[in-house]
């Protein structure tokens, strides 16, 4: 299915002459997806320069004309939801299933967001003065970088981009470079949905030369970032010296904590999806599983037998559980992590790299369990995939200690039956979600999505919030009383 592909700037794919490519490679099979330009820094300048000069005619594009747009855009992607899906699966290797629902996320925000063209609501609110009206409205901020990884190849791209355009801004999109084809077909639905020319544009290429050089263009207003700590540390203090807008979605050591009053079998079905699904590459995985010691050996048994029948293998095959991590960096990165886990805590199952049949062609790893004592590295790392560490703990305050000794916060989830033991989680869980009896797996797009510490900087995407991330608001007073009227002096 390889494919090769050029940029898109001021509306048009081009290949700029005497360009380097690059290939992405299915992590199941080794085989080739697709073939992109490697951009340099003139590539993304040019970028910018065609979003700019884009930016007046979309800000004065109605609102609610970008919406339909958008709208549209979720029709087509709509149509093309089992072939983009099954390109999921083939360039990042999650499970048909997640791919299609990576694909469904996207038109769920685009659907969602698209209204946000006849919203957009600013506030209206009373004066100290009489004859004086004072409102907000919101306004676009400029040209905004987007800069995606390749773990929700085309979710987190859609949630970026369309809730940039919706707000009347212009965008230049980076996408990681290991999902750049689903990438590009995403731009490829926004181009046929009818974006005018240069309104959304697309550099391929290495994050340290494209995206770097859209972080310091001083024609880039916001920057939204997804990605690890330290590229987004990084991304950060760049953006910081141009003094512009940085958004960053960053990683996550999730906990679910269970308690000796859960309801087992449902915890288990929670704890499986949260750790396995996707290999454990999302940012939200449950990667940290804090057990009560009354239930800790029978669920851990339970855990186990489980397992024993998880079927890891062909991402394509409806059947399997868990596909391949997605490239062999990731491969040698959990790799490594597990030799760490096999000297600092008791492996209790999995642990190894799968080869012999189709293992030999990708990047297949065992579910992996490890039982830990909290402040080993691998109970406080971020690992990123398919490694669960499992910690006993006597109490529910000890469960909440443990959960929240780490330097992330993202998501979190509680298994309970108790209702008040529930609501104190929510309150003392420091995590920007929190599930009660779910995974801490499964975002829904009409809701806000981030989280703090090192997680993030302080700003959410999706939901009705989507929209504070891309916007500058603008405060009017409308004087009617045909005087000179001085606030503070002459109120009443
Ligand atoms: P990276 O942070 O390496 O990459 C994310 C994006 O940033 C990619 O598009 C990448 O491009 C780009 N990039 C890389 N270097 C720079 C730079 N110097 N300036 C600007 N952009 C840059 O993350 P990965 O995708 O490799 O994933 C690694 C880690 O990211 C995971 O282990 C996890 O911690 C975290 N992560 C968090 C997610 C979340 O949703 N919170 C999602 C996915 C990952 P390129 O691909 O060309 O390098």
């Amino acid at each position: 299915m390889e494919s090769g592909y050029g940029l898109f700037i001021d509306g048009r794919w081009s290949t700029p002459p005497k360009s380097k490519r690059f290939v992405t490679k299915n992590p199941a099979t080794g085989e080739t997806v697709g073939s992109f330009v490697s951009g340099t820094a003139e590539d993304a300048q040019r970028a910018v320069g065609s979003a700019a000069r884009a930016f007046p005619g979309w800000r004065d594009t109605p609102a609610p004309r970008r919406g339909e747009i958008l709208l549209e855009a979720a029709r087509r992607m709509r149509e093309r939801k089992s072939d983009l899906g099954r390109l999921v699966t083939c360039e990042m290797g999650k499970v048909i299933g997640e791919g299609l629902g990576d694909v469904q996320e996207s038109i769920d925000f685009l659907e969602y967001i698209a209204g946000e063209g006849r919203r957009l609501a600013g506030e209206t609110v009373p004066s100290e003065l009489r004859s004086k009206f004072c409102l907000t409205v919101r306004q676009p901020k400029g040209v905004v970088a987007c800069i995606t990884p390749w773990n929700f190849p085309t979710a987190i791209p859609n949630w970026k981009i369309a809730a940039a355009l919706v707000t009347g801004n212009t965008v230049v999109f980076k996408p990681a470079s290991n999902t750049a084809r689903c990438a590009a077909e995403v731009v490829k639905v926004y181009e046929q949905a009818g974006v005018p020319p240069g309104v959304l544009n697309f550099v391929t290429g290495p994050g340290g030369v494209v995206g770097n050089a859209l972080v310091s263009d001083p024609r880039v207003r916001a920057v939204s970032f997804t990605g690890g700590v330290a590229t987004g540390r990084e991304v950060y203090a760049l953006g910081a010296e141009g003094l512009k807008m940085v958004h960053l979605e960053l990683g996550g050591k999730n906990p679910v904590l269970l308690m000796d009053d859960a309801d087992l079998p449902l915890a288990l079905d929670g704890v499986l999806f949260g750790a396995y699904g996707t290999s454990g590459q999302r940012c939200t995985a449950t990667s940290r599983l804090i057990v009560h010691e009354k239930v800790y050996a029978a669920f851990l048994e339970m855990l186990v037998e489980r397992l024993e029948e998880f079927a890891v293998g062909d991402p394509l095959d409806p059947a399997t559980g868990m596909g391949p991590v997605a490239s062999a960096d990731q491969e040698r990165k959990v790799l490594e992590y597990i030799a760490l886990g096999k000297k600092e805590a008791k492996l209790r199952y999995g642990g190894k790299k799968l080869t012999g049949g189709l293992y030999d062609r990708g990047y297949f790893l065992e579910p992996t369990i490890f039982e830990t004592k909290h402040g080993t590295r691998i109970s406080k790392e971020e690992i990123f995939g398919p490694v669960l560490s499992v910690i006993r703990v006597g109490t529910y305050e000890e469960a909440v200690r443990v959960a929240n000794d780490v330097d992330y916060g993202l998501s979190s989830s509680i298994y309970t039956s108790d209702v008040n033991r529930a609501f104190r989680a929510i309150h003392d869980l420091e995590a920007g979600i929190t599930y009660i009896n779910a995974p801490t797996i499964g975002a829904e797009v009409q809701l806000p999505f981030g989280g703090v510490k090192h997680t993030g900087n302080g700003g959410r995407e999706a939901g009705s919030v989507a929209i504070e991330e891309f916007t500058e608001i603008k405060t009017v007073f409308v004087d009617f009383s045909s005087k000179l009227q001085k606030a503070q002096i002459d109120a009443e």
